[in-house]
């Protein structure tokens, strides 16, 4: 009988947790079940993505970058990856700024709703901790950015998850003098990254026979702990918005896909689709992105040279989702509490949203912390944020999981441009978890 494919598998875990997830719901006990006994065994799933990202950035980074024959190309991979980065983010935030405008979702909001959203979050904790880490991120200099992508110690920055683009300077940096030592004096090192990286990719092999499951506890976690179902009816405009915004992408990363690299955009879909899903199912680029990483190289065939360093400077920087949102919302806002938006001021949304996109964490709710500053760079006043914030609180959860699925996406959509645009999109190679389980078996005989 043919296996089902992962990607079914995947999709009946998700329908299967939403459906248990609404079951829990309607029983006395059945959050409480749910929270203590199902949601764990999801957290555990990403804790382990988590525990092999920074390994697999580091051994494919720098393997990546000691492969290649000379620096220039590195030089070249670089610099179209971070323009494409750009424009393509770009592009979203003007897709969801002509949306909104044109559909505009905020003056639907009566009164009654907005008066029953603020009184039901405005003072809650999460809402309240978002503006305050705004405040945090705000209060550094132009060039923080910079300052904080040099790490004064390896070991610090490898042992912290959020110090991802420190990792990636220092893999960087690493494979560049190992480039530069010669290949003779630097094939030890090489060998022994080459191996980790092996290694690492088996380890995802592993951990993704267990996301069914996982995705099951992950989907009842969320579905028993979402808000009201009223006020997520009130906000159906605003979230139907986004959500058409963020498929106007996907269509638009397919076409890129169908045009330049000449695949079949159904084939590309298909290929990555387990990081979709993981995406959709986590809130979390950095968690899903040893998942892309393995489908990127071994299932869309893009070389390790490019794939090592485009996939995790894209899930820190590149978030065509979460950028395209920030816009959407911001005028949301404005538009439900009546703050007028001049022309300028949308412009100014296309820059600080693009910024805010680089400068969000690739994690569950980054994207909102980052709306803060966007609407405080249009004079949005300050005392109304909390009310603004509240506002979008409800959905942005599904929302959430819906961009994440977008900001993986469109990194795999450069993945394979650059790689082609360079001569490294090549044929895939696909392996099973279990393809050298007879060299181990069956020692005793
Ligand atoms: N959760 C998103 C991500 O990890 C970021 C965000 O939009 O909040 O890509």
């Amino acid at each position: 009988m043919k296996k089902l494919e992962l990607h079914w598998k995947i999709l009946i875990g998700m329908v299967f947790g939403l459906l248990f997830g609404f079951g829990m719901t309607q029983i006395s006990w059945g959050t409480g079940f749910v929270v203590d006994w199902i949601k764990p065994l999801g957290d555990i799933f990403i804790k382990l993505l988590k525990l092999i990202a920074i390994p697999l950035i580091l051994a494919s980074l720098i393997k990546g970058i000691s492969d290649l024959k000379d620096i220039s190309k590195f030089r070249n991979i670089g610099l179209r990856t971070i323009v494409i980065y750009i424009v393509t983010t770009i592009f979203a935030i003007t897709i969801g700024l002509l949306l909104v405008n044109t559909l505009q979702p905020g003056d639907g909001i009566s009164e009654e709703t907005i008066t029953k959203i603020t009184e039901t979050y405005a003072n809650d904790s999460e809402v309240q901790s978002k503006i305050a880490e705004a405040g945090r991120q705000k209060s550094s200099g132009p060039l923080q950015f910079l300052l904080d992508m040099v790490p004064d110690n390896a070991f610090k920055a490898l042992g912290n998850n959020k110090l991802m683009l420190q990792v990636i300077f220092f893999a960087i940096f690493m494979g560049i003098s190992m480039l530069l030592i010669g290949e003779k004096k630097a094939r030890p090192l090489k060998k022994f990254f080459d191996s980790i990286n092996e290694v690492v990719l088996k380890m995802v092999d592993l951990i993704m026979l267990t996301a069914p499951y996982a995705v099951f506890a992950l989907l009842a976690s969320v579905v028993v702990s979402s808000n009201d179902p009223d006020l997520l009816i009130a906000l159906l405009k605003y979230a139907g918005v986004v959500v058409l915004g963020l498929i106007i992408i996907i269509i638009f990363y397919t076409l890129i896909v169908a045009t330049y690299t000449k695949k079949n955009p159904f084939w590309f879909l298909k290929q990555i689709s387990p990081a979709q899903l993981l995406a959709f199912s986590t809130s979390s680029s950095a968690a899903t992105l040893p998942v892309t990483m393995e489908r990127v190289e071994k299932h869309l065939g893009v070389d390790k040279e490019v794939s090592s360093f485009v996939l995790p400077v894209g899930a820190t920087i590149n978030m065509d989702g979460t950028s395209l949102y920030q816009g959407v919302a911001a005028v949301f806002i404005s538009q439900a509490l009546g703050f007028d938006l001049t022309f300028g001021a949308q412009l100014t949304i296309v820059l600080t949203a693009l910024l805010a996109s680089i400068g969000s964490a690739a994690v569950p709710g980054a994207g909102m912390v980052m709306l803060v500053i966007v609407l405080e760079s249009i004079g949005f006043p300050p005392d109304k944020l909390a009310i603004g914030l509240a506002l979008i609180f409800a959905v942005d959860r599904p929302l959430d999981m819906c961009r994440t699925v977008v900001n993986v996406t469109g990194d795999a959509t450069v993945a394979m441009v650059v790689a082609k645009s360079v001569g490294k999109l090549g044929k895939p190679h696909v392996r099973e978890w279990d393809d050298h389980i007879d060299e181990v078996s069956n020692t005793n005989e």
